[in-house]
């Protein structure tokens, strides 16, 4: 009943249903709550009347009456909504005491510390929240009074130091309200109850449902309990324990208690709470007890609890249980210990685990065995470390992440702007704010490794140098950050691959029993390929050969190629490519030994490996006052032939197969590259499954003519090395028309892959570089779009085109088999969508194949 009386208040009342020792209670529901904001803020004298029926009924069980001068009932009025939502709304507690019923609780002379203490505690609580005093008033009256009194400890305050502050204490509500502080127990009752009601809408509580998604019309329930004590001497006091580790996930409790205090105390984080071995030498029945219960708890919920309880007088009262919350490594182990146990089943255990939530496990971080050169720390800001070039602004940092350059953006601070930059970057590094700040969370959101406030550091931008008080770094310098410690090194640094821990291994195992469609990986050298199979791709998905052309040695073989006047001069430029496109192949056939890998023929627009203009500019420049007219010559050219390359709008731009029908030669060079590569390999007795995906296709007249090319190109190797490889041809579907046409597309096809990043552009007509930063984050905020299309695959129209593709190209391919590439290939919700569709593989970055399998698993079962 979850929903009804809230998280908190169904587990009490299953918990006393199981015979826990819980104090007894009622609950006032969400649609009570829900009426008290229809009805203007005010507690319908309907629900009043049943309050206070349910509150006799209570007086009957506990034999103690509300309000009464001599037994008192005292109760605790505590929020409680269906989605946990820890601490952020309030509670009140020892309702009920006024300057008569406190009285009768420091009838007997041992009780009066604690009357006082109770009723101090009340009056403050119940001001602060309730008549909206501010709580530091009294905060700063308690402190004053400890120094008053030499003290530490709250608890150390004698019987008359606490009436004094009572005193105190009435005195201020009746300074910041106008009013005496109200002494009819009813009164209290009811005006609690709306204050916690009206806590659902706190600022805190909004900002956390915002934050969490969760909707902000279901209301808290409120639960009225009758109080224990935890501040009733010295064998009394409160705690919080987790049934295991809630950061490393071992089997063991784990918790802390307090002697002489109250829940809040420990919940609100102002004192300082001691480990439970406390409570297991002074009161060590009571410890075992509470062991007891909180392992027939964690078997009641087969799952982690985190367990509120007092004890008053040695005698243990559990208050509240729920799901711990976990760090993501803490979840892996316990979920798979757990299945271990037979607690809960494999699937079970696979389900526990959010994709999104292992991304940070899976970062590199810096080889402890590394000399470093820390020239500056700043703030830990998003885990992992990254090496790179410094650029000063975003669309450096895109340019050179085009050319195949790992980059850190440094900034003195980060803007929305920015957003395409920090895509764009390995690493962000900023001079100026904290951990909340832009630069942060969105580099939190993105996995990306961050630090910020380096405050030693400063950038100047008209120079575009970064110093700091012995150094001076240009743009282009190498540095080194690591969001985990938040220092910063001069120079590259060996950087390590992610561990996975033996519980994150198993559960990767049991994903592949579970999941349906194949996990892949895209790569782009080598090195990635290795990467990408100790995380478990069963392949690759795509392979982009343009970043084999970035490559500062063979780039001038490049410029050539790109600058030659005529084919001839082209092929001659391109035939010197071969060796070494072909020894990348080697490398990555090799690292995926009998696994397919599919390699995507140049796709990026040529002028993206020429120069950038402003730096051919100077360069031209210094050649002019030097006088070295070979070079003039030379830049001058280059110049022009960016010139004509340019053009106004790129992303629709003289790229994909484009360039492999314009310059079939390209395409021919890579083909061959690929075929003898596999060939030598086979000629090895290594098996390799080569596949060649075509890019951009719009149109199935493209693919024809490209198809003839690859297939020419094909027969003539296997001619000249004798044997042959089977290499299949596919299409890259990332346009719309594309989609549409599928049919007559999947004619020349032998396979598929979306690529769902540039469908999702190319449909929306939105340039992601663009987007993100200066419409599609407003679109977000005020709702225009619910999600953003680049993370969460739009199902209602990128979806539908992919299904739209599937269905025509199937009709007349019926095994036509099909992928995707992209980032939603290890985003939850959209493995889940192509899981539907009947994809057969998905292809992820190497770092987020983990994700994808979990993602796959969790949607076969
Ligand atoms: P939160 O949702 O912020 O944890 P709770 O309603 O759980 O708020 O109350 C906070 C703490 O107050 C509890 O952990 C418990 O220690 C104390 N508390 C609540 N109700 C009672 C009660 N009936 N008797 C004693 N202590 C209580
Ligand atoms: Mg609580």
């Amino acid at each position: 009943m979850n929903e009804l009386l809230g998280r908190k208040g169904a587990n009490l009342a299953e918990m006393t249903g199981l015979g826990l020792p819980v104090p007894s209670g009622f609950t006032i529901t969400t649609s009570a709550c829900r009426r008290f904001y229809e009805e203007g803020k005010i507690v319908h004298p309907d629900i009043e009347k049943e309050i206070y029926t349910a509150l006799h009924t209570l007086e009957k069980t506990t034999g103690k009456r509300f309000g009464h001068p001599s037994n008192p009932l005292l109760v605790s009025v505590r929020s409680g909504s269906s989605t946990s939502m820890p601490g952020m709304m309030d509670t009140i507690l020892n309702l009920g005491l006024n300057d008569y019923t406190v009285a009768a609780l420091a009838k007997h002379k041992e009780n009066k510390h604690f009357a006082y203490d109770s009723y101090r505690r009340f009056i403050q609580m119940f001001s602060s929240i309730v008549l909206g005093v501010d709580d530091d008033l009294f905060e700063d009256e308690l402190e004053k009074m400890k120094r008053h009194a030499s003290v530490q400890q709250d608890s150390q305050l004698t019987a008359d130091h606490l009436l004094d502050l009572i005193l105190i204490f009435k005195e201020i509500v009746f300074k910041e309200t106008g009013q005496k502080f109200p002494q009819d127990p009813k009164q209290q009752l009811i005006t609690a109850i709306g204050a916690v009601f009206d806590s659902w809408y706190n600022p805190r509580a909004t900002f956390y449902r915002r934050i969490h998604k969760i909707p902000d019309d279901i209301g808290t329930a409120v639960t009225v309990q009758q109080m224990v004590f935890g501040n009733l001497g010295p064998n009394s006091g409160t705690g919080i324990a987790f049934t295991r580790h809630p950061s490393t996930g071992e089997n063991e409790l784990f918790g802390e208690f307090m002697f002489s205090a109250q829940g809040e105390d420990i919940v609100a984080g102002i004192r300082t709470p001691q480990p439970m071995t406390v409570l297991q030498e002074r009161l060590p029945e009571t410890f075992i007890q509470f062991e007891k219960i909180a392992q027939d708890l964690e078997k009641h919920y087969r799952d982690v609890q985190d367990i509120e309880f007092t004890v008053e007088e040695g005698k243990l009262y559990v208050l509240q249980t729920r799901s711990a919350k976990r760090t993501a490594e803490a979840n892996i182990k316990i979920a798979v210990d757990m299945a271990n146990e037979g607690l809960i089943t494999r699937e079970e255990a696979i389900m526990r685990v959010d994709p999104a939530s292992i991304v940070p496990l899976m970062q590199h971080t810096i080889d402890p065995n590394a000399e470093l050169n820390v020239i500056g720390k700043g703030l830990d800001a998003s885990s992992g470390a990254a090496t790179g070039i410094i650029v000063f602004d975003a669309e450096e940092a895109e340019r050179q992440h085009r050319t195949g350059h790992s980059v850190i953006l440094v900034r003195q601070e980060t803007t929305p702007e920015d957003i395409h930059g920090i895509l764009a970057s390995a690493g962000v590094l900023t001079t100026r704010g904290g951990v909340t700040s832009h630069a942060a969370v969105v580099a939190r959101d993105l996995g990306t490794p961050s630090v910020v406030g380096c405050e030693s550091f400063k950038v100047d931008m008209e120079q575009r140098e970064l110093r700091t008080d012995s150094i001076t770094l240009k743009e282009g310098d190498v540095i080194t950050i690591c969001g985990s410690t938040g220092r910063i090194i001069l120079g590259e640094v060996p950087l390590v691959p992610p561990k996975l821990s033996k519980e994150f291994c198993t559960l990767l195992e049991w994903a592949n029993e579970f999941k349906t469609m194949c996990v892949y990986s895209s790569v782009n050298t080598p090195q990635e390929a290795e990467l990408a199979r100790r995380m478990g791709a069963e392949g690759v998905g795509l392979c982009r050969t343009e970043l084999m052309f970035m490559d500062p040695e063979r780039l001038p073989r490049v410029t050539r190629m790109i600058l030659a006047h005529n084919q001839r001069e082209r092929k001659k430029a391109l035939n010197e490519l071969i060796p070494l496109q072909k020894s990348d192949f080697h490398g990555i056939f090799r690292a995926m030994e009998g696994k397919q890998v599919t390699i995507r023929l140049i796709d990026p627009p040529l002028h993206e490996f020429l120069p950038n203009p402003a730096t051919l500019a100077l360069e031209l420049e210094r050649a002019r006052v030097a006088g070295d007219k070979k070079v003039v010559e030379e830049k001058e050219a280059l110049q022009q032939r960016i010139e004509t390359l340019h053009e106004l709008n790129p992303s629709f731009g003289h790229r994909g197969c484009r360039i492999g029908i314009t310059y079939p030669e390209i395409y021919e060079v890579q083909t061959r590259a690929i075929a003898e590569a596999a060939l030598e390999l086979k000629a090895e007795g290594i098996t390799v499954y080569p596949r060649i995906i075509v890019p951009l296709v719009s149109d199935w007249r493209e693919m024809k003519a490209v198809r003839e090319t690859v297939e020419e190109t094909l027969q003539q190797v296997f001619s000249v090395y004798r044997d042959r490889i089977e290499i299949p041809i596919g299409a890259f579907i990332e346009l719309p028309r594309a989609c549409i046409t599928a049919d007559k597309v999947a004619e020349y096809a032998d396979f598929f892959i979306f690529g769902t990043n540039d469908l999702t552009q190319s449909t929306y007509g939105f340039s992601r570089d663009d987007a993100e930063g200066k419409y599609l984050a407003y679109y977000l905020d005020h709702n225009v779009l619910p999600e953003n299309p680049f993370i969460y695959l739009d199902e209602e129209g990128v979806g539908n085109l992919i299904e739209i593709a599937i269905e025509r190209s199937r009709k007349c391919k019926a095994d036509l088999k099909i992928g995707v590439c992209g980032e939603h290939t290890s985003e939850k919700d959209s493995v889940f969508f192509l899981q539907n569709l009947n994809m057969n593989f998905i292809s992820s970055v190497p770092q987020r194949v983990p994700c994808a399998r979990i993602a796959a698993a969790q949607a076969a079962i």
